[in-house]
């Protein structure tokens, strides 16, 4: 049996639903709006957040209705790995799928948040509702998030 982490010794579609879960850092920067550029099909992450965001808490204030709320909000599932494309870099999801290691700030190599936190690696402090901001403008808010 191997001594490895569950997050290097199995594929994401080998996991457990809990082991599933932990991988999420709580960042939110999958949160915000993103813009796919229709020419060359590179997605464009902005500052523009979901209104049902609790940027301080990095939580969603819907967590249990907001596929009906905003039916556009990602739920990533182990069997549509095809979405990743549209996470941040960061996402531990992606990164795994793109056959990378977790960042050494991430919460199941430190034993917490503090350390992601503290490198700003959750939207906190660096993005604005989209209640103040209108769709269309939302171009003018393109950001890189790393
Ligand atoms: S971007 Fe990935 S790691 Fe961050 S909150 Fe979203 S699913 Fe979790």
């Amino acid at each position: 049996m191997s001594n490895r982490p569950f997050w290097e010794s199995k594929k994401l579609s080998e996991m457990t639903r809990p082991e599933w879960e932990s991988l999420c850092d709580g960042c939110a920067k999958c949160c915000v709006h993103k813009l796919e550029d229709e020419d060359t099909g590179l997605v464009h992450y902005t500052s523009v957040v979901c209104r049902y965001l609790d940027q301080e808490k990095c939580k969603c204030t819907v967590y249990a209705e907001r596929r009906k709320l905003v039916p556009t909000c990602l739920q990533l599932q182990p069997e549509e790995l095809d979405q990743l494309h549209w996470m941040p870099s960061t996402c531990a999801y992606r990164l795994l799928h793109e056959g990378k290691g977790l960042p050494i700030w991430h919460p199941l190599i430190t034993g917490n948040r503090k350390e992601m936190i503290r490198t700003g690696h959750t939207v906190t402090g660096k993005v604005i509702s989209e209640d103040f901001v209108h769709e269309e403008d939302w171009q003018d808010h393109i950001v890189p998030w790393s």
